[in-house]
C-alpha cells in the first residue's frame, strides 16, 4: 500500500508550545504542574504527560473551583492551556497562590484581543463556534456580556436586534467556507458588521492538506486524533465532504485493516493535538499492508 502523509499532520505550534512550557516546569522538578482542564484534547498524549508529573485538574468548561491545596514539600505551578481562558478565570487561577503561567496560543490571544477591544468600544460580538468549547467560553468572557455564539444561519436569524455596532470572529478551528457563508449572512442582517476571519493558519493548512491528499489520488483518508478534539472531528468531516471514505481512529489498534486492504493509495492526516508517535505507528502499519 502507498501511504501519503499530510505535511501538516500532527501538533500545531500552539499545542507544541503549551506542552513545551508545561514540560519545562516538570523537568525542572516543579511538581505538581497543574493545567486547568486537559492540556490538549488527546487521551494518549495526556497519559504520557501525566507520567511526567503534569496533572489536569477540574473541568474548565464548567468553571469549577479547583481543589489544589499544596501538600508538604510541593511547589506547584498552574499552566493555562492553548485554548485560553476568560479574564474571570484568569483572576481566579491567579488567586490560588501558586505560580501562574499562561500558555494560551498566541493565535487565540489575538482573537481575545480583538474581542476585548471591540467590547470596550461598545460592540456586540458574534462568535462562530461551539458554545461548549473552552476556547469559545474563554472568548465570551471578553465580550463584557455582549457575546453571542452562532453555528448556523438560523442562529444568526434568531439573534436579537444588535444595532450597528456588531463584529464577528471565529473559533480558531472552524471551516473557512462556513465562516465565509455565515459572515456574509450576518452582514445581510447587520450591514455595518465588522467580520474578522480569525481561523488560525495551522487550521487552514490542515484543511488545505486534506484537499491536496485527494488531489494526489488518495482513495481513502485516515484521520488520527481524539474523538473530542474539535479540529480532528472537523478534518474527518472535511474528508467526507471530499467524497472520500474516512477512517477516524485514535490509535493504530482501531485501524480496520480488512476494509483498508481494498485501497492502493491512502492518505494520513491528524489533528493539531495528535502526537507524532501515534501517526508514525499508523503509517508503519499501513505501509506493511500488501
Ligand atoms: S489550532 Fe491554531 S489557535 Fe489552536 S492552538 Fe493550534 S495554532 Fe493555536
Amino acid at each position: 500500500m502507498r501511504v501519503i502523509r499530510a505535511k501538516s499532520a500532527g501538533f500545531c505550534w500552539g499545542v507544541e508550545r503549551a506542552i513545551d512550557i508545561a514540560r519545562e516546569y516538570a523537568q525542572k522538578g516543579r511538581h505538581p504542574v497543574y493545567t486547568d482542564g486537559p492540556l490538549i484534547h488527546n487521551r494518549q498524549m495526556m497519559e504520557v504527560l501525566t507520567g511526567e508529573g503534569i496533572r489536569e485538574v477540574g473541568d474548565y468548561s464548567k468553571q469549577e473551583k479547583l481543589d489544589v491545596a499544596a501538600g508538604a514539600g510541593e511547589h506547584p505551578v498552574m499552566v493555562v492551556r492553548a485554548h485560553g481562558i476568560s479574564p474571570d478565570r484568569r483572576q481566579y487561577l491567579k488567586s490560588l497562590g501558586m505560580e501562574f503561567r499562561d500558555a494560551t496560543c498566541p493565535d487565540v490571544g489575538i482573537i481575545a484581543g480583538k474581542v476585548r477591544l471591540h467590547a470596550k468600544r461598545g460592540f456586540h460580538t458574534v462568535i462562530f463556534g461551539d458554545a461548549k468549547h473552552p476556547e469559545v467560553i474563554g472568548l465570551l468572557g471578553y465580550t463584557e456580556g455582549h457575546g453571542h455564539v452562532v453555528a448556523s444561519k438560523a442562529d444568526i436569524d434568531a439573534l436579537p436586534d444588535l444595532g450597528s455596532n456588531v463584529c464577528m470572529v471565529s473559533q480558531s478551528t472552524m471551516f473557512t467556507d462556513e465562516f465565509e457563508i455565515l459572515g456574509a449572512h450576518l452582514k445581510q442582517r447587520f450591514p455595518q458588521a465588522l467580520v474578522f476571519d480569525t481561523i488560525c493558519g495551522a487550521t487552514k493548512d490542515r484543511q488545505a492538506d486534506v484537499v491536496e491528499l485527494h488531489r494526489q489520488g488518495c482513495e481513502a483518508i485516515i484521520v488520527i486524533g481524539g474523538r473530542h478534539s474539535a479540529n480532528t472531528v472537523k478534518l474527518a468531516k472535511l474528508v467526507e465532504l471530499q467524497g472520500l471514505p474516512c477512517f477516524h481512529v485514535e490509535t493504530v489498534a482501531e485501524l480496520d485493516l480488512k476494509a483498508l486492504q481494498r485501497y492502493t493509495v491512502v492518505g494520513v492526516t491528524a489533528g493539531a493535538s495528535t502526537p507524532a508517535f501515534l501517526i508514525d505507528e499508523v503509517c508503519k502499519q499501513l505501509e506493511a499492508l500488501p
